[in-house]
């Protein structure tokens, strides 16, 4: 397994909590510049690093005068617009001078459920990788209403990862891990070291409190978890409010880590089901037969075409029982699929006017 001596690609996850005293609304300098330290260790020795940071509404509080007590939504959105300039720019200062670049990367929930999105998000963020930049990412908080948001950047952490595609996902939090119940009421609570499968048994001892600053609790932390590991990504939950947080945990602090699950392959179907379907199409029961036993889905097989979605977009697919099979990504438009619907592989090209694809969802594509 990765550890962060020897990971390719890392996302490190700063809560509010450590970048900005909960007392005085300040930053947290003399950690900031140790964090700094710390990453550019990291990229001196050819690791790529994102930071997913917090904060921005908690440095957008103190400047805006606001109480620390729950706010409604256009004040949050409020705080974190101008909370998250001085957010962004903490960083550059602080990065600068190991000459590292920042670039700041604003996300919405909507950028990883939308596939062109998401691939366009993924694409910006492996060329700044590649320029060398360290980016800086947040969820736009300024835009993204209640309904869209992640809210907590435990998750928003763990689908960066997934996007780039990371060996390991750091979360740096105000606990050094998961207990076997709250640490702070019950004194016969013990860490985990490793966690190699997230149960049910497990996920009943987490409780939900964040602390007075972070949006996360436990709970968050674990769906953070299910999600990088279910991509082959590591991800380990340890103290970091003491300085050189990265470089302690390469010295081995008391952390919980959580083992990747092995299986690109079905991590790649779980993210297909978890994309909002663009369209849907309706097949027969030869192709729901042949799809069941895990083969891709050929025009021939279509009934029906409903809705407008594009290349790559998924799209359900369902019986003509009404029964949803499942959902994939198609590889044609929907008038392409409406005009090739129910034709042989090899008359597409004519139908077309142009040589295609011969399966509409191919089954490297397809969650069925
Ligand atoms: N995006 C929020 C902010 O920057 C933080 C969410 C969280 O605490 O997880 O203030």
């Amino acid at each position: 397994m990765a550890t962060l001596s020897n990971a390719r690609r890392v996302v490190v996850k700063i809560g509010s909590a450590l970048l900005v005293d909960r007392d005085t609304g300040a930053l947290r300098t003399t950690w900031l510049a140790s964090i700094a330290e710390d990453i550019a260790r990291l990229r001196a020795r050819g690791t790529d690093v994102v930071l997913v940071s917090s904060g921005s509404i908690a440095l957008g509080r103190g400047i805006l005068g606001l109480p620390m007590t729950e706010l409604p939504l256009e004040q949050s959105q409020a705080a974190a617009a101008a909370g998250q300039i001085r957010l962004a720019r903490a960083w550059e200062e602080a990065l600068a001078p190991h000459g590292q670049i920042t670039a700041q990367v604003l996300v919405t929930l909507e950028d990883s459920a939308d596939r062109r999105r998401y691939l366009n998000s993924r694409a910006t963020l492996e060329t700044l990788i590649g320029f060398g930049a360290v980016p800086i990412v947040n969820e736009n908080d300024t835009v993204a209403t209640d309904e869209i948001r992640y809210g907590d950047n435990d998750r928003l952490a763990a689908q960066v990862a997934a996007t780039v595609g990371a060996d390991v996902l750091v979360l740096l939090s105000d606990v050094d891990g998961l207990y076997t119940g709250n640490p702070n009421d019950d004194p016969s609570a013990t860490r985990f070291d490793v966690v190699s499968q997230i149960t049910p048994e497990i996920e009943a001892m987490a409780g939900d409190a964040g602390s007075g600053l972070s949006k996360g609790g436990m709970k968050t932390k674990l769906l953070a978890a299910k999600t990088a590991t279910a991509s082959g990504c590591a991800m380990v939950i340890c103290h970091g409010a003491d300085l050189y947080p990265l470089k302690r945990l390469e010295e081995g602090c008391a952390a919980t880590w959580f083992t990747p699950q092995l299986d690109p392959h079905a991590a790649r179907k779980r993210w297909i089901s978890a994309m909002k379907p663009q369209g849907e199409v309706i097949v027969d029961e030869g192709a729901a037969v042949a799809l069941r036993a895990g083969k891709s889905l050929l025009p021939a097989g279509l009934r029906g075409v409903e809705g407008d979605f594009g290349r790559g977009d998924p799209i359900s697919i369902r019986c003509t029982t009404g029964e949803t099979l499942g959902q994939g990504l198609s590889r044609y438009t929907a008038p392409e699929a409406r005009a090739i619907a129910g034709h042989k592989s090899q008359d597409i090209e004519e139908i077309l006017g142009y040589p295609g694809r011969a399966v509409l969802i191919h089954r490297d594509d397809m969650a069925v």
